[in-house]
């Protein structure tokens, strides 16, 4: 193993406000009255616009001792109304800076995720891909300050999330080696490669074991194609590194996927082609299949019906009924749209622009929090991204591995209807194998028969009385889990209350589609409904 490998530097942009000048040739600016550059820095508009009536305009083109201009401090100060007085004024507001890094003033605004400014210098026709002496863009400073939203609007704007500065690091290196997995999953969404190493060899999977940040090592390990064996410059790989730093987590979870990838490459995936990829496994569905279809039908068929067809015909109809309904819910349940919400939205675009355009910025944050980058759009109340189908869901419930599918708003009766089903046949089922034993005596075959349809029968009657009361309370298997995360519901004696509540019976109606639900605006206190 090589030395230790080298993360990119990080010029600390935004911390311009400590940068020591030049002592030699430097007086305190503070003392000085009528010093523009102090007033820009301090966002104090009344004391620019006085200075510049003093002395005229051409104040706004000089430099400090530093080598900023004054657009420099106001775009450091995040002042929209003091940048909207030089843009007025006539001021230059895109001059590079003379010190080390030639950084102009959007810079300076995006390292500090001011977004309202930065709207601002676009609208005024400053670049947004600009770059500073490292090759830094408005978006990497953005990105490497974990600026999520800052970093939406300037790609909506018009930024190439695909530049590189003078390291061969992108915006997404940056934002895995600062460990930001929100925005990680937001630049991922935009095109930029997982697999792309910079100039050290690092891959964006290198740099977030750097950062330590669990979350967005997972989230870089998930993709497609990304490598766990890929060696950076120095000859490491992602779990050297890991063991380098002491993340012992991070270590132990890239030794499980390694383990788990080198038994399944032998094979060639075949546990993979037949139960799917992991997390979204077939092996539930493909037991339930084997148990009913070639062991529990043929027992019934050939054992069972020969039996007590003629004695109990009515009997075998119904159950033979029921089975019918419920592989039609199953199938309905299993195949149909949960309540995927289109991808690619307008209005994702739309809440940045407008949330950075906003006065309200408190609010708009809220509805910045509702944006999903995977799927770019804004998620309803009750929406929640599913992590195995990778797709919003409306009303979304849980996903459930027996069905193979999420389980939403649009298949969750089907779902209740399908357990429903299966318990009551469960204990059509009981009851025909009592019949067998009292006719033809004991019989291990059918016993165990008997044990799998008792234990499958309770269990699914308990998950639809489950669901049941859930759809009497107007609330969802994720609301009940997770019901801390989301501040329209509380929780009193074990039961949720929400907004969404309108009584038991309209409830059930919603349930089964037979009332739409109520829109976000006919619900009560919308002041305080926020969803993470
Ligand atoms: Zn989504």
């Amino acid at each position: 193993m090589g030395p230790a490998p080298r993360p990119p530097s990080l010029p600390l942009p935004g911390q311009y406000a400590d940068v020591k000048p030049n002592r030699r040739c430097f007086e305190p600016q503070t003392q000085s009255k009528g010093d523009i550059f102090q007033a820009a820095k301090f966002g104090l508009l009344e004391e620019c616009k006085r200075i510049v009536s003093a002395e005229g305009p051409g104040l706004l083109d000089r430099y400090d001792d530093w080598g900023h201009s004054p657009a420099h401090y106001a775009c450091l100060a995040g002042s929209v109304e003091v940048i909207s007085f030089f843009l007025e004024a006539g001021a230059p507001v895109d001059l590079p800076s003379k010190a080390e890094l030639s950084q102009r003033p959007i810079h300076w605004a995006a390292a500090n995720g001011h977004e309202a400014v930065v709207h601002l210098l676009l609208e005024a026709g400053v670049a947004p891909n600009v770059e500073d002496q490292r090759g830094c863009t408005p978006l990497i400073l953005a990105a490497q300050n974990g600026h999520t939203p800052l970093c939406c609007y300037l790609i909506v704007s018009g930024a190439q999330p695909s530049l590189c500065d003078v390291e061969g690091d992108n915006a997404l290196h940056w934002a895995a080696f600062q460990g930001h997995r929100e925005l990680v999953q937001l630049l991922l969404y935009s095109g930029l490669d997982p697999r792309q190493p910079d100039d050290f060899g690092q891959t964006p999977l290198h740099l977030a074991v750097l950062s330590g940040d669990m979350k967005t090592v997972k989230l870089l390990c998930e993709q497609e194609g990304v490598s766990l064996e890929v060696e950076d410059g120095n000859g490491s790989t992602p779990l050297q590194l890991s063991r380098g730093r002491e993340h012992r987590d991070i270590s132990t979870y890239l030794e499980g996927a390694l383990l788990q990838a080198s038994r399944r490459f032998p094979c060639f995936d075949w546990s993979t082609f037949v139960f799917g990829p992991p997390g979204k496994s077939k092996g539930p569905v493909l037991f339930l299949y084997a148990c009913l279809l070639l062991w529990g039908y043929p027992t019934y068929f050939f054992k069972i019906a020969s039996v007590s067809y003629n004695k109990l015909w009515e009997f075998h109809v119904i159950f033979l009924l029921a089975n019918i309904l419920m592989w039609f819910l199953f199938l309905k349940a299993s195949l149909m749209d949960p309540g995927f919400l289109p991808r690619n939205s307008e209005e994702y675009g739309k809440v940045i622009r407008q949330a950075v355009l906003s006065q309200d910025w408190q609010r708009d944050r809220n509805l910045l929090l509702r944006l999903c980058h995977s799927c770019h759009l804004v998620r309803p109340l009750r929406t929640k991204h599913c992590r195995v189908t990778n797709r919003c869901v409306e009303h979304f419930d849980h996903y459930c591995p027996y069905v193979y599918n999420t389980v939403g708003r649009r298949n969750r009766a089907y779902f209740f209807g399908f357990l429903s089903a299966m318990s009551v046949n469960c204990f059509l089922g009981l009851y025909l194998c009592v019949d067998w034993f009292y006719t033809m005596g004991r019989n291990l075959f059918i016993g165990i028969g008997f044990i799998f349809m008792a234990v499958i029968g309770v269990i699914s009657g308990i998950m639809a009385g489950i669901c049941l009361s859930m759809a009497v309370q107007n609330t969802t298997t994720n609301e009940r889990l997770n019901h801390q995360r989301y501040s329209y519901l509380r929780e009193e004696d074990g039961r949720i209350f929400t907004p969404f509540d309108r009584g038991p019976l309209l409830n059930l109606l919603e349930f089964f589609h037979l009332v739409p639900p109520l829109g976000e605006d006919e619900l009560l206190g919308m002041d305080r409904l926020m969803v993470i």
